[in-house]
């Protein structure tokens, strides 16, 4: 498609109410042979994602997941299995389903055991994507507690110094509660960007910005389609850890972080880890991906007073937005500040779909027959 013909195309959108996208996803996860309840976990997450202006992770993602199911990459019936565990820890098989359940599952046993014991660590095998990671972490907030969350991934990601992808774009994400402030929740790929930001700008007609990706040379690459296609015919290239290319801009650090997510997520509880992680048979068909995640919940009330706690959490958060802005900059803003304001405006005025967007969801109802017609 031509350049302008896509722009138009995403800059139309049309608005659609949460409840009716999470409704959607259901019937289309039930007739994939979801579990009811699984079916409604994986839903809420995805529309979560959309209501929070994270699109790249929201009910665009609905055709990939369908492609995984008819690909036998992710397991409609798959049994959740506790494989070991401790008073404060536990490794969970998630039995090649999808990720949200397992992942929802196991952050709400590491909150049991913070609950019970101050801390509880769970680390997941044998997964698949789990969408956004700070569905999981805000979980913990509920309880007054500290929530993390992480997800090794599809390899995407070039580590420093390399051309070829090692990592995934593997995200990170830290919810800790507050009292009169928002939560702090950070969630981050540790990416420069999310591959879904590939998509995006491709929707979009538009070059990438230095610092996302590479060719297959190592060379900084501007096109979003063509650091695609070389990722999905694996000839080399990708995307930046955080940073970008390089030592200069802490390209390093980024790398490292991706990393720690690896090592927690895909080492410690027996997942697949760096390119391991999504293979592929000898005729190029998808196999079980066997993604790992990691969560944690510590109990702030194990630590000190709750009140105490959330009272420096607001003044903490106080000081950082009335610091002194950059000239020419409105506000200062802290880590989920503007998903929250975004869900309020997007839960009254309905998730704005593009029309690229929409068509798929519609092939997707007319394939699997169920009705689609937002208002
Ligand atoms: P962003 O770069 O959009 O945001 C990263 C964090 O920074 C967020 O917590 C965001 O919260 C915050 N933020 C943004 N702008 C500011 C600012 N000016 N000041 C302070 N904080 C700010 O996220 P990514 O693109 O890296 O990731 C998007 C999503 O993709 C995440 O939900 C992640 O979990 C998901 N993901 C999932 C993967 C998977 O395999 N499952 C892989 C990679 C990513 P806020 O917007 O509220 O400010």
């Amino acid at each position: 498609m031509a350049n302008m013909e896509k722009q138009v195309e995403t800059r139309r959108v049309v608005r659609v109410q949460a409840q009716f996208l999470r409704g959607f996803c259901i019937q289309v996860f039930r007739k994939l042979g979801l579990a009811e309840e699984d079916a409604c976990i994986a839903a809420d997450v995805m529309v979560s994602a959309d209501l929070r202006g994270i699109d790249s992770h929201g009910v665009a993602r609905l055709g990939f997941y369908v492609d995984g199911f008819r690909q036998g990459v992710i397991m409609p019936e798959a049994k959740i299995q506790e494989v070991a565990e401790s008073s404060v820890t536990a490794v969970i098989d998630a039995g090649g389903g999808l990720g949200h359940p397992a992942a929802y599952r196991s952050m709400e046993k590491a909150i049991q055991k913070a609950i019970g014991a101050g801390i509880g660590f769970v680390s997941v095998r044998n997964s698949n994507h789990y969408g956004i990671a700070g569905y999981y972490a805000m979980m913990a907030l509920q309880y007054d507690c500290i929530g993390i969350s992480m997800s090794n991934a599809s390899v995407f990601v070039v580590p420093t110094h390399g051309r070829e992808a090692v990592l995934g774009t593997n995200p990170i994400a830290v919810a800790a509660p507050a009292g009169e402030e928002k939560p702090f929740v950070l969630d981050m790929a540790t990416s420069t960007v999310p591959f879904g930001k590939l998509e995006l700008y491709d929707r979009m007609g538009k070059p990438i910005p230095p610092g996302w990706a590479t060719d297959t040379s190592g060379v900084p690459e501007s096109d979003p389609k063509r650091v695609m296609e070389n990722l999905w015919n694996r000839v080399g290239g990708g995307l930046l850890p955080l940073g970008g290319a390089g030592e200069e801009l802490g390209g390093h650090k980024g790398y490292g972080l991706a990393l720690l997510v690896d090592v927690l997520s895909g080492v410690l509880s027996g997942a697949c880890y760096a390119d391991l992680v999504n293979p592929r048979a000898a005729d190029g068909r998808r196999l079980p991906s066997r993604i790992g995640h990691f969560f944690g919940a510590l109990r702030v009330d194990a630590f000190r007073p709750i009140e105490d706690f959330k009272r420096a959490m607001d003044d903490l958060q106080r000081r950082l937005k009335s610091a002194p802005r950059a000239e020419g900059q409105g506000r200062i803003y802290v880590h989920g500040e503007k998903e929250f304001e975004e869900a309020e405006r997007r839960s009254c005025a309905g998730i704005p779909l593009n029309l690229g967007v929409l068509r798929n969801l519609e092939r997707i109802a007319h394939e699997f027959d169920v009705e689609f017609k937002p208002q």
